[in-house]
C-alpha cells in the first residue's frame, strides 16, 4: 500500500537530501534505479558551509549539473588569507592552474538546485518526511519513517534493496548502529555563526572592498585564529557568513541571547574582522550552533547500506572541505550501490571497498585539519594511498592551505612518505603558490 504517493518499495532509499543525498540520487536516477529521497525539511532550507573550493566543479559535471550552477551566478571567490597567530597566509586558486573559481554559495539555494536537479533526473523527492530507522533483519532493508506533509501526516515504510543514509549532522545509522564517534575524545568543538549586510570584505591581493566591489573584485575566504579558536568570514551575494569555531567549554551553560553576545564580542574584536564588520550591520536572531559537530562512523557501510557525507564523518570546516567529502562519498557509494545491484554475489566485497575508500577519506581530512594521526580511526597507510592516486593539483592546494596553520605537521609527513612533498615543506610547496604577507591593508 502506498501513503499518499510514497512507495512502498524501491531499489534505493536515500535518507536526507543534502549535496551527498542528492548526488548520490542524482547518479543512480540516471542509471535507471528506482531512488526515493526521503528530506525531513522542506526545501530550500538553511545550511552552515558556504565555501567551495574548485574541484567541486567536477562533481558537477558528472551530474550534468553545471550549466545550472554556473547560471545561479553564486560569488566566485579567488583563494584564501589567513591570519594564524599573527602570520598572514595568501593563495589564489589561479596560482594552481585551475580554470574555474571556486565559489561562496548560499546553501539553501545551491543545496535546493542539487535536490531538485535529482528530482529532474528521476529520483523521487518527499520533503518533510523524516526517517526513524532501517530494520536490516531482511535482505531486503525496511526504512521506518514519519510525514509531516499536508497530504500524509503519519507513519510508513519503504521496503529497498539498499540504503543510503546522507542524513547529515543527523547521523541516523550510525546512531542506531551506536557507531558515532566524537574525534578526538574529549577536545568537544562548537561552531557557531551569523549573518550581517553591508560589510567589507578582502580581495586575494590583501585590501578590503565595500559592498560596491561585489561581483566585481572577487573576495577570498578569510580565516583568522583568535584567542578561543578561528574565525571565518566568507563573503556572500547580499551578506557575509562569519563563524566562530570554539572550544564548547566557552559558552558553557549559556543561554542563546548570552551566546548571541559573546558570538558579536568576539568577532567585533578580531584584528582585521573588527575593521571589516565596522560598516556592517548583523542580521537579527541570525546567529545558529553545532555542538560536537567533529565525529565519524566505526561501521559506515555494509553489504546493504553506506553513510555518506557527514552522516559518514565530519571533521573540521576549516579548508571547506564538507561538501567536497560529501560529494566525493556520495561518487564512491553510487558505484558501490550500481556494482552490487550488478553483481549481487559480491555485494559484500563491495561493501568493504566502500568501507575502505570512506575510512580513507575520513582519516584524509582527519589527519589535514586535527594534527595528530594513529588514533581516531585513522589509518596512514589509506590515507597515503589516496595522496598517490588523487589529481596533484587538488593535494598541492590541499597541502599549500595546510600550511596556514600549526596542525598539518603529519598530513605533511604522509605526503612525504607517499612521495610527492620533498623534505623541505615551506621551500617546496610555498615557491610561486602562495605568499606571506606582512600586513594586510584593512
Ligand atoms: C561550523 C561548520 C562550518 C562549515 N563550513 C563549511 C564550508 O565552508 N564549506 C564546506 O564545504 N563545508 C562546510 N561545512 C560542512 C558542510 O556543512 C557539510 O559537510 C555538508 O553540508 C555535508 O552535506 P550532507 O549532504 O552530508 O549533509 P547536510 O547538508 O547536513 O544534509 C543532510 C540533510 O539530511 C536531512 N535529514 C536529517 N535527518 C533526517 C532524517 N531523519 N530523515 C530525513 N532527512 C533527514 C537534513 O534536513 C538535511 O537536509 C561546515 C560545517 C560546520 C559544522
Amino acid at each position: 500500500m502506498e501513503s499518499q504517493g510514497i512507495p512502498n518499495s524501491c531499489d534505493v532509499v536515500v535518507v536526507g537530501g543534502g549535496p551527498a543525498g542528492s548526488h548520490a540520487a542524482t547518479l543512480l536516477a540516471q542509471r535507471g534505479y528506482e531512488v526515493v529521497v526521503l528530506e525531513k525539511a522542506r526545501f530550500p532550507r538553511p545550511m552552515v558551509g558556504e565555501s567551495l573550493i574548485p574541484h567541486f566543479w567536477k562533481f558537477m559535471d558528472h551530474t550534468g549539473i553545471t550549466p545550472k550552477v554556473e547560471a545561479a551566478n553564486f560569488l566566485s571567490k579567488a583563494g584564501g588569507i589567513t591570519v594564524w597567530n599573527g602570520r598572514i597566509h595568501q593563495f589564489s586558486f589561479s596560482a594552481f592552474g585551475y580554470d574555474r573559481p571556486a565559489l561562496h554559495v548560499e546553501r539553501d539555494e545551491f543545496d535546493d538546485l542539487l535536490l531538485r536537479h535529482a528530482e529532474e533526473q528521476g529520483a523521487v523527492v518527499f520533503e518533510e518526511v523524516s526517517v526513524m530507522g532501517v530494520d536490516f533483519s531482511d535482505d531486503k532493508p525496511i526504512v521506518s519513517y514519519h510525514s509531516m506533509r499536508d497530504d500524509f501526516r503519519g507513519a510508513g515504510q519503504i521496503q529497498c534493496r539498499y540504503v543510503i543514509d546522507a542524513s547529515g549532522n543527523s547521523t541516523v545509522l550510525a546512531k542506531q548502529f551506536k557507531s558515532r564517534k566524537l574525534v578526538a575524545g574529549k577536545r568537544t568543538f562548537l561552531g557557531m555563526w551569523g549573518y550581517f549586510t553591508g560589510g567589507n570584505y578582502i580581495g586575494v591581493d590583501g585590501s578590503s572592498y565595500g559592498p560596491e566591489s561585489i561581483g566585481k573584485v572577487a573576495p577570498v575566504t578569510f580565516i583568522s585564529s583568535h584567542k578561543d579558536g578561528w574565525a571565518w568570514h566568507i563573503q556572500l551575494r547580499d551578506k557575509v557568513s562569519i563563524g566562530l569555531i570554539i572550544n564548547t567549554n566557552n559558552v558553557k551553560r549559556m543561554g542563546k541571547k548570552d551566546m548571541e553576545d559573546y558570538f558579536l564580542n568576539t568577532v567585533g574584536n578580531i584584528p582585521y574582522f573588527k575593521e571589516l564588520l565596522e560598516p556592517a550591520t548583523y542580521i537579527e536572531d541570525s546567529m545558529a550552533f553545532r555542538p560536537d559537530y567533529s565525529f565519524y562512523s566505526k561501521k559506515p557501510a555494509g553489504p546493504n547500506f553506506g553513510c555518506i557525507g557527514d552522516a559518514g564523518a565530519f571533521v573540521d570546516p576549516i579548508f571547506s572541505h564538507g561538501c567536497q567529502a560529501a560529494f566525493y562519498s556520495a561518487s564512491v557509494c553510487a558505484w558501490a550501490v550500481d556494482s552490487s545491484f550488478r553483481r549481487p554475489d559480491r555485494a559484500e566485497n563491495y561493501g568493504r571497498l566502500l568501507k575502505k575508500r570512506l575510512q580513507q577519506h575520513y582519516g584524509f581530512s582527519r589527519s589535514l585539519a586535527l594534527g595528530d594521526y594513529g588514533g581516531d580511526g585513522v589509518d596512514p597507510d589509506l590515507v597515503i594511498d589516496l595522496m598517490k592516486s588523487m589529481p596533484l593539483v587538488e593535494l598541492e592546494m590541499m597541502l599549500v592551505a595546510s600550511d596556514i596553520s600549526n596542525r598539518s605537521t603529519n598530513f605533511h609527513k604522509m605526503a612525504q612518505q607517499a612521495g610527492i612533498l620533498e623534505e623541505d615543506f615551506a621551500d617546496g610547496i610555498m615557491s610561486g603558490k602562495a605568499r606571506v604577507l606582512d600586513t594586510l591593508n584593512v
